[in-house]
Protein backbone atom coordinates (compact mmCIF):
# COMPACT_ATOMS: atom_id res chain seq x y z
CA UNK A 1 0.00 0.00 0.00
CA UNK A 2 1.42 3.62 -1.05
CA UNK A 3 0.88 6.39 1.33
CA UNK A 4 0.56 10.56 0.07
CA UNK A 5 1.86 13.07 2.63
CA UNK A 6 -0.70 15.63 4.62
CA UNK A 7 -1.10 17.48 7.11
CA UNK A 8 -2.50 17.03 10.42
CA UNK A 9 -6.29 18.95 10.58
CA UNK A 10 -5.68 19.16 14.13
CA UNK A 11 -2.06 20.24 15.01
CA UNK A 12 -0.85 20.79 11.42
CA UNK A 13 1.73 18.47 12.09
CA UNK A 14 3.19 16.04 8.62
CA UNK A 15 2.29 13.06 8.57
CA UNK A 16 2.04 9.89 6.18
CA UNK A 17 -1.94 9.19 5.23
CA UNK A 18 -2.28 5.60 3.42
CA UNK A 19 -3.65 5.08 -0.06
CA UNK A 20 -6.90 3.12 -0.16
CA UNK A 21 -6.92 0.45 -2.99
CA UNK A 22 -9.88 0.84 -4.40
CA UNK A 23 -9.72 -1.33 -7.92
CA UNK A 24 -11.00 -4.61 -7.37
CA UNK A 25 -8.05 -7.50 -7.16
CA UNK A 26 -10.32 -9.93 -8.86
CA UNK A 27 -11.66 -8.35 -11.95
CA UNK A 28 -10.03 -5.26 -11.79
CA UNK A 29 -13.35 -2.83 -12.08
CA UNK A 30 -13.20 0.24 -10.24
CA UNK A 31 -16.55 0.51 -9.30
CA UNK A 32 -16.18 -0.71 -6.13
CA UNK A 33 -17.80 0.84 -2.45
CA UNK A 34 -16.46 1.13 0.65
CA UNK A 35 -19.00 -0.67 3.85
CA UNK A 36 -17.21 -1.21 6.83
CA UNK A 37 -13.95 0.43 8.61
CA UNK A 38 -12.22 -0.37 11.48
CA UNK A 39 -9.51 1.50 12.27
CA UNK A 40 -6.01 0.13 14.70
CA UNK A 41 -7.05 -3.50 14.60
CA UNK A 42 -4.81 -6.35 15.54
CA UNK A 43 -3.15 -7.90 11.88
CA UNK A 44 -3.18 -11.23 13.56
CA UNK A 45 -5.80 -13.24 14.83
CA UNK A 46 -3.89 -16.59 15.02
CA UNK A 47 -0.89 -15.25 16.45
CA UNK A 48 0.01 -16.50 19.93
CA UNK A 49 1.58 -14.72 21.99
CA UNK A 50 3.56 -15.49 25.74
CA UNK A 51 2.59 -12.45 27.46
CA UNK A 52 -0.16 -10.11 27.88
CA UNK A 53 1.79 -7.15 27.59
CA UNK A 54 2.89 -8.24 23.43
CA UNK A 55 -0.32 -9.69 23.08
CA UNK A 56 -1.51 -6.18 23.42
CA UNK A 57 1.07 -4.30 21.75
CA UNK A 58 0.79 -6.76 18.96
CA UNK A 59 0.79 -5.09 15.10
CA UNK A 60 -1.77 -3.11 14.20
CA UNK A 61 -3.57 -1.78 10.86
CA UNK A 62 -7.03 -0.63 9.40
CA UNK A 63 -9.78 -3.06 8.30
CA UNK A 64 -11.51 -0.44 5.33
CA UNK A 65 -13.38 -3.39 3.81
CA UNK A 66 -15.23 -2.68 0.07
CA UNK A 67 -17.21 -4.86 -1.97
CA UNK A 68 -16.70 -4.80 -6.19
CA UNK A 69 -20.19 -3.97 -7.63
CA UNK A 70 -19.26 -5.91 -10.95
CA UNK A 71 -18.04 -9.62 -9.15
CA UNK A 72 -18.91 -9.16 -5.46
CA UNK A 73 -15.77 -9.71 -4.50
CA UNK A 74 -15.09 -8.16 -1.02
CA UNK A 75 -11.26 -7.01 -0.19
CA UNK A 76 -9.37 -4.41 2.39
CA UNK A 77 -8.37 -1.06 0.96
CA UNK A 78 -6.12 -0.60 2.93
CA UNK A 79 -4.66 -4.22 3.77
CA UNK A 80 -1.06 -4.18 3.86
CA UNK A 81 0.87 -7.54 3.62
CA UNK A 82 4.30 -6.11 5.16
CA UNK A 83 2.70 -5.73 8.33
CA UNK A 84 1.93 -9.19 8.44
CA UNK A 85 4.32 -12.19 10.36
CA UNK A 86 3.37 -15.85 9.38
CA UNK A 87 6.14 -17.52 11.64
CA UNK A 88 6.23 -20.48 13.78
CA UNK A 89 3.83 -18.89 16.46
CA UNK A 90 0.69 -18.53 14.00
CA UNK A 91 -1.39 -21.51 14.18
CA UNK A 92 -4.81 -21.50 12.49
CA UNK A 93 -5.21 -25.37 13.33
CA UNK A 94 -8.79 -26.29 13.67
CA UNK A 95 -8.34 -29.84 13.65
CA UNK A 96 -8.88 -30.53 17.62
CA UNK A 97 -12.34 -29.95 16.69
CA UNK A 98 -14.53 -33.50 16.20
CA UNK A 99 -17.04 -31.93 13.75
CA UNK A 100 -14.01 -30.26 11.88
CA UNK A 101 -12.07 -33.29 11.72
CA UNK A 102 -15.63 -35.38 9.98
CA UNK A 103 -15.30 -32.35 7.45
CA UNK A 104 -11.39 -32.72 6.73
CA UNK A 105 -11.45 -36.74 6.76
CA UNK A 106 -14.98 -36.49 4.17
CA UNK A 107 -12.69 -34.47 1.89
CA UNK A 108 -9.55 -36.16 2.40
CA UNK A 109 -11.66 -39.20 0.79
CA UNK A 110 -12.91 -37.40 -1.96
CA UNK A 111 -9.76 -36.47 -3.45
CA UNK A 112 -7.96 -39.57 -2.40
CA UNK A 113 -10.57 -41.32 -4.86
CA UNK A 114 -9.00 -38.40 -7.85
CA UNK A 115 -5.77 -40.72 -8.23
CA UNK A 116 -6.44 -42.33 -11.75
CA UNK A 117 -2.81 -43.43 -12.61
CA UNK A 118 0.15 -44.65 -10.84
CA UNK A 119 1.60 -41.38 -9.36
CA UNK A 120 -0.19 -38.72 -7.78
CA UNK A 121 1.77 -35.23 -7.20
CA UNK A 122 -0.48 -33.04 -4.57
CA UNK A 123 1.24 -29.80 -3.52
CA UNK A 124 -0.49 -27.84 -0.69
CA UNK A 125 -0.52 -24.36 -0.19
CA UNK A 126 -0.64 -23.04 3.15
CA UNK A 127 -0.47 -26.68 4.70
CA UNK A 128 -0.03 -25.62 8.12
CA UNK A 129 1.63 -28.31 10.54
CA UNK A 130 1.13 -30.56 7.48
CA UNK A 131 -1.15 -33.33 8.78
CA UNK A 132 -4.37 -32.87 5.97
CA UNK A 133 -1.44 -33.23 3.22
CA UNK A 134 -0.24 -36.70 5.28
CA UNK A 135 -3.59 -37.82 5.83
CA UNK A 136 -4.47 -37.07 2.25
CA UNK A 137 -1.02 -38.92 0.87
CA UNK A 138 -1.60 -42.29 3.48
CA UNK A 139 -5.46 -42.21 1.81
CA UNK A 140 -4.13 -41.98 -2.07
CA UNK A 141 -2.03 -44.87 -1.66
CA UNK A 142 1.32 -45.83 -3.30
CA UNK A 143 2.90 -43.77 -6.05
CA UNK A 144 1.55 -40.58 -3.83
CA UNK A 145 3.78 -37.52 -2.89
CA UNK A 146 3.20 -34.22 -1.42
CA UNK A 147 5.15 -31.25 -0.89
CA UNK A 148 3.68 -28.62 1.48
CA UNK A 149 4.44 -25.01 1.73
CA UNK A 150 3.70 -22.57 4.55
CA UNK A 151 5.85 -20.26 6.67
CA UNK A 152 4.23 -21.20 9.68
CA UNK A 153 5.54 -25.04 8.96
CA UNK A 154 7.94 -25.73 11.73
CA UNK A 155 8.65 -29.89 11.63
CA UNK A 156 10.75 -32.11 9.99
CA UNK A 157 11.55 -31.27 6.28
CA UNK A 158 10.54 -34.92 5.40
CA UNK A 159 8.17 -37.72 6.19
CA UNK A 160 6.72 -40.92 4.81
CA UNK A 161 10.11 -41.99 3.39
CA UNK A 162 10.79 -39.40 1.41
CA UNK A 163 7.01 -39.15 0.12
CA UNK A 164 6.47 -36.05 1.68
CA UNK A 165 8.61 -32.61 1.80
CA UNK A 166 7.66 -29.31 3.45
CA UNK A 167 8.93 -25.90 2.67
CA UNK A 168 8.71 -23.34 5.47
CA UNK A 169 7.90 -20.47 2.87
CA UNK A 170 4.96 -19.27 0.63
CA UNK A 171 4.25 -20.91 -2.44
CA UNK A 172 4.71 -18.27 -4.90
CA UNK A 173 5.44 -17.80 -8.86
CA UNK A 174 8.50 -19.13 -7.97
CA UNK A 175 7.15 -23.05 -6.94
CA UNK A 176 5.15 -22.87 -10.30
CA UNK A 177 7.62 -24.99 -11.84
CA UNK A 178 6.77 -27.72 -9.32
CA UNK A 179 4.87 -30.76 -11.60
CA UNK A 180 1.19 -31.42 -9.57
CA UNK A 181 -1.43 -33.11 -10.55
CA UNK A 182 -3.77 -31.93 -7.24
CA UNK A 183 -2.91 -28.69 -5.44
CA UNK A 184 -5.13 -27.95 -2.78
CA UNK A 185 -5.45 -24.44 -1.24
CA UNK A 186 -7.46 -24.32 2.34
CA UNK A 187 -8.23 -21.58 3.90
CA UNK A 188 -5.42 -19.41 2.28
CA UNK A 189 -6.54 -17.44 -0.63
CA UNK A 190 -8.75 -15.08 2.00
CA UNK A 191 -4.99 -14.53 3.64
CA UNK A 192 -3.52 -13.02 -0.40
CA UNK A 193 -4.18 -10.24 -1.35
CA UNK A 194 -3.28 -10.47 -4.78
CA UNK A 195 -5.68 -14.36 -5.60
CA UNK A 196 -4.63 -14.00 -8.99
CA UNK A 197 -1.43 -14.26 -8.69
CA UNK A 198 -1.94 -16.87 -6.64
CA UNK A 199 -4.29 -19.02 -9.17
CA UNK A 200 -2.22 -18.19 -12.45
CA UNK A 201 0.58 -19.79 -10.13
CA UNK A 202 -0.91 -22.81 -9.46
CA UNK A 203 -2.13 -23.24 -12.93
CA UNK A 204 1.80 -22.98 -13.83
CA UNK A 205 2.35 -25.65 -11.37
CA UNK A 206 -0.48 -27.94 -13.32
CA UNK A 207 -0.25 -27.23 -16.88
CA UNK A 208 1.38 -30.21 -17.98
CA UNK A 209 -1.09 -32.15 -16.07
CA UNK A 210 -3.91 -33.17 -18.44
CA UNK A 211 -5.89 -34.67 -15.68
CA UNK A 212 -4.76 -31.44 -12.89
CA UNK A 213 -6.91 -29.61 -10.36
CA UNK A 214 -6.88 -27.35 -8.00
CA UNK A 215 -8.93 -27.53 -5.06
CA UNK A 216 -9.72 -24.48 -3.45
CA UNK A 217 -11.48 -23.51 0.57
CA UNK A 218 -12.36 -19.95 1.69
CA UNK A 219 -14.89 -18.66 3.87
CA UNK A 220 -18.13 -17.58 1.57
CA UNK A 221 -18.85 -13.88 2.69
CA UNK A 222 -22.30 -14.18 1.47
CA UNK A 223 -23.13 -16.17 4.50
CA UNK A 224 -20.82 -13.71 7.04
CA UNK A 225 -23.36 -10.83 5.35
CA UNK A 226 -26.45 -12.87 5.28
CA UNK A 227 -25.75 -13.91 8.96
CA UNK A 228 -24.11 -10.41 10.42
CA UNK A 229 -21.16 -12.24 11.85
CA UNK A 230 -19.41 -9.39 12.72
CA UNK A 231 -16.55 -11.44 14.35
CA UNK A 232 -15.79 -13.28 10.66
CA UNK A 233 -14.57 -10.00 9.13
CA UNK A 234 -10.67 -9.22 10.42
CA UNK A 235 -7.52 -8.05 9.20
CA UNK A 236 -5.89 -11.58 8.03
CA UNK A 237 -8.78 -12.39 5.80
CA UNK A 238 -8.39 -9.49 2.94
CA UNK A 239 -9.52 -11.31 0.57
CA UNK A 240 -13.14 -12.50 0.76
CA UNK A 241 -15.05 -14.56 -1.93
CA UNK A 242 -18.80 -15.20 -3.06
CA UNK A 243 -19.39 -17.93 -5.36
CA UNK A 244 -19.66 -15.84 -8.32
CA UNK A 245 -16.09 -13.80 -7.73
CA UNK A 246 -14.52 -17.12 -6.88
CA UNK A 247 -15.43 -18.57 -10.38
CA UNK A 248 -14.72 -14.98 -11.50
CA UNK A 249 -11.08 -15.36 -10.05
CA UNK A 250 -10.36 -18.52 -11.81
CA UNK A 251 -11.68 -17.92 -15.03
CA UNK A 252 -9.50 -14.79 -15.35
CA UNK A 253 -6.64 -17.16 -14.29
CA UNK A 254 -6.98 -20.10 -17.23
CA UNK A 255 -9.40 -22.33 -15.17
CA UNK A 256 -12.76 -23.66 -15.54
CA UNK A 257 -14.64 -24.49 -12.58
CA UNK A 258 -15.94 -28.17 -12.37
CA UNK A 259 -17.69 -27.92 -9.26
CA UNK A 260 -18.59 -25.07 -6.69
CA UNK A 261 -20.48 -25.63 -3.42
CA UNK A 262 -21.55 -24.00 0.06
CA UNK A 263 -20.48 -26.03 3.01
CA UNK A 264 -20.08 -26.74 6.65
CA UNK A 265 -23.55 -24.81 7.01
CA UNK A 266 -23.40 -22.59 4.26
CA UNK A 267 -19.81 -20.99 6.03
CA UNK A 268 -17.38 -21.82 3.47
CA UNK A 269 -17.25 -22.13 -0.27
CA UNK A 270 -15.66 -25.38 -2.01
CA UNK A 271 -14.47 -25.13 -5.37
CA UNK A 272 -12.72 -27.33 -7.96
CA UNK A 273 -11.16 -26.44 -10.93
CA UNK A 274 -9.76 -27.82 -13.81
CA UNK A 275 -7.49 -26.03 -16.78
CA UNK A 276 -9.07 -23.89 -19.07
CA UNK A 277 -9.12 -21.37 -21.03
CA UNK A 278 -8.25 -17.72 -19.74
CA UNK A 279 -11.36 -15.96 -20.26
CA UNK A 280 -13.44 -12.51 -20.56
CA UNK A 281 -14.94 -12.40 -17.61
CA UNK A 282 -18.55 -12.55 -17.62
CA UNK A 283 -20.86 -10.48 -15.79
CA UNK A 284 -22.79 -13.05 -13.23
CA UNK A 285 -25.79 -12.18 -10.39
CA UNK A 286 -24.46 -10.55 -7.69
CA UNK A 287 -25.87 -10.35 -4.28
CA UNK A 288 -22.82 -8.86 -2.44
CA UNK A 289 -23.49 -5.17 -3.11
CA UNK A 290 -27.01 -5.33 -1.22
CA UNK A 291 -25.91 -7.19 1.18
CA UNK A 292 -22.99 -5.80 2.02
CA UNK A 293 -25.34 -1.94 2.27
CA UNK A 294 -28.00 -4.28 4.48
CA UNK A 295 -25.04 -4.95 6.85
CA UNK A 296 -22.95 -1.81 7.01
CA UNK A 297 -26.60 -0.40 7.89
CA UNK A 298 -26.97 -2.64 11.23
CA UNK A 299 -23.51 -2.95 12.27
CA UNK A 300 -23.33 -0.24 14.99
CA UNK A 301 -26.83 -1.64 16.13
CA UNK A 302 -25.31 -5.19 16.52
CA UNK A 303 -22.45 -4.04 17.48
CA UNK A 304 -24.15 -2.19 20.63
CA UNK A 305 -26.59 -4.71 21.17
CA UNK A 306 -24.04 -7.90 21.80
CA UNK A 307 -22.02 -5.31 24.04
CA UNK A 308 -25.32 -4.71 25.80
CA UNK A 309 -25.64 -8.79 26.03
CA UNK A 310 -21.78 -9.27 27.22
CA UNK A 311 -21.67 -6.57 30.22
CA UNK A 312 -25.47 -8.54 31.29
CA UNK A 313 -23.59 -11.52 31.41
CA UNK A 314 -20.29 -9.97 33.54
CA UNK A 315 -22.74 -8.89 36.10
CA UNK A 316 -23.88 -11.88 36.98
CA UNK A 317 -20.35 -13.84 36.82
CA UNK A 318 -17.27 -14.87 35.41
CA UNK A 319 -17.55 -15.33 31.48
CA UNK A 320 -15.49 -16.91 28.84
CA UNK A 321 -15.31 -17.21 25.22
CA UNK A 322 -15.67 -20.10 22.76
CA UNK A 323 -14.97 -20.18 19.34
CA UNK A 324 -12.24 -19.86 16.61
CA UNK A 325 -9.17 -17.90 17.59
CA UNK A 326 -9.99 -15.74 14.65
CA UNK A 327 -13.88 -15.27 16.08
CA UNK A 328 -12.71 -14.45 19.58
CA UNK A 329 -9.94 -12.42 19.05
CA UNK A 330 -12.23 -10.24 16.64
CA UNK A 331 -15.18 -10.08 19.09
CA UNK A 332 -12.71 -9.25 22.11
CA UNK A 333 -11.01 -6.34 20.38
CA UNK A 334 -14.72 -5.19 19.08
CA UNK A 335 -16.27 -4.87 22.56
CA UNK A 336 -13.97 -5.59 25.36
CA UNK A 337 -10.04 -4.19 25.08
CA UNK A 338 -9.72 -3.36 28.55
CA UNK A 339 -10.63 -7.41 29.50
CA UNK A 340 -13.54 -5.82 31.62
CA UNK A 341 -16.16 -8.36 30.46
CA UNK A 342 -14.67 -11.63 28.88
CA UNK A 343 -12.30 -13.18 31.59
CA UNK A 344 -10.66 -15.79 28.92
CA UNK A 345 -10.96 -17.85 25.94
CA UNK A 346 -11.26 -21.31 25.24
CA UNK A 347 -9.80 -23.41 22.50
CA UNK A 348 -9.95 -26.83 21.74
CA UNK A 349 -5.94 -26.65 20.34
CA UNK A 350 -3.36 -27.58 23.56
CA UNK A 351 -0.37 -25.64 21.86
CA UNK A 352 -2.41 -22.26 22.45
CA UNK A 353 -3.35 -23.22 26.37
CA UNK A 354 -1.35 -20.64 28.31
CA UNK A 355 -1.21 -18.21 25.28
CA UNK A 356 -2.48 -14.54 25.09
CA UNK A 357 -5.28 -13.23 21.92
CA UNK A 358 -3.61 -10.58 19.88
CA UNK A 359 -4.55 -6.87 20.82
CA UNK A 360 -6.31 -7.47 24.51
CA UNK A 361 -3.75 -9.80 25.99
CA UNK A 362 -7.15 -12.50 27.49
CA UNK A 363 -5.52 -15.83 28.36
CA UNK A 364 -5.99 -18.95 26.23
CA UNK A 365 -7.19 -21.80 28.11
CA UNK A 366 -8.75 -25.39 28.05
CA UNK A 367 -12.16 -26.18 28.43
CA UNK A 368 -11.32 -28.26 31.43
CA UNK A 369 -9.57 -25.34 33.55
CA UNK A 370 -13.18 -23.94 33.50
CA UNK A 371 -14.23 -25.02 36.69
CA UNK A 372 -11.27 -23.72 38.24
CA UNK A 373 -11.58 -20.71 36.89
CA UNK A 374 -15.35 -20.20 38.37
CA UNK A 375 -16.41 -19.40 34.63
CA UNK A 376 -20.45 -18.84 34.96
CA UNK A 377 -20.94 -18.41 31.34
CA UNK A 378 -19.76 -19.50 27.74
CA UNK A 379 -20.51 -17.63 24.79
CA UNK A 380 -20.19 -19.73 21.66
CA UNK A 381 -19.02 -17.85 19.06
CA UNK A 382 -20.24 -20.65 16.45
CA UNK A 383 -23.10 -22.93 16.97
CA UNK A 384 -22.10 -25.50 14.68
CA UNK A 385 -20.23 -26.42 17.37
CA UNK A 386 -22.42 -26.17 19.95
CA UNK A 387 -23.63 -30.09 20.30
CA UNK A 388 -19.81 -31.11 20.80
CA UNK A 389 -18.85 -28.56 23.23
CA UNK A 390 -21.95 -29.39 25.53
CA UNK A 391 -20.71 -32.87 24.71
CA UNK A 392 -16.82 -32.51 25.98
CA UNK A 393 -18.63 -30.23 29.10
CA UNK A 394 -20.65 -33.27 30.64
CA UNK A 395 -17.97 -35.75 29.88
CA UNK A 396 -15.83 -33.26 32.08
CA UNK A 397 -18.83 -32.97 34.39
CA UNK A 398 -18.21 -28.91 33.52
CA UNK A 399 -21.63 -27.23 34.62
CA UNK A 400 -22.17 -23.82 32.87
CA UNK A 401 -24.19 -21.95 30.49
CA UNK A 402 -23.29 -22.28 27.06
CA UNK A 403 -25.03 -19.12 25.32
CA UNK A 404 -25.14 -17.48 21.81
CA UNK A 405 -25.22 -13.95 20.81
CA UNK A 406 -27.91 -14.33 18.46
CA UNK A 407 -27.84 -12.89 15.30
CA UNK A 408 -30.86 -12.23 12.71
CA UNK A 409 -30.17 -13.03 9.15
CA UNK A 410 -30.39 -10.11 6.91
CA UNK A 411 -32.90 -11.12 4.11
CA UNK A 412 -31.68 -9.25 1.22
CA UNK A 413 -34.39 -8.14 -0.92
ZN1 LIG B 1 -14.53 -7.33 -9.13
Amino acid sequence: MVARAGRCPRNGALRMTPVQQRRCPVCQSEDTEGFLRRERVPVHQNLLFHDPVSAVSTTRGDLFLRFCKDCGFVFNGAFDLRRMSYGADYDNSQTCSPIFREHVNHLVQRLASRKTGSTYRIVEVGCGRGDFLKQLVLASGSGSTGVGFDPSYNGPPDDLDGALHFESSFYGPQQASLPADLVVCRNVIEHVPDPIGLLRSIRMAIANSPEGRVVVETPCVEWILEHRVLWDLFYEHCSLFSAESLITAFESSGFRVDKIQRIFGGQYLSAEAVLGTLTKRARRPNRVPQLARSYARVERQQRASIEQAAAWLANRGRVGLWGTAANSVTLANLIDPQRTMFQCVVDLNPNKDGCYIAGTGHPIVSYSSLAQLRIATIVLMNPKYREENEELLRNAGIDLSLVEFSQQPIVAS
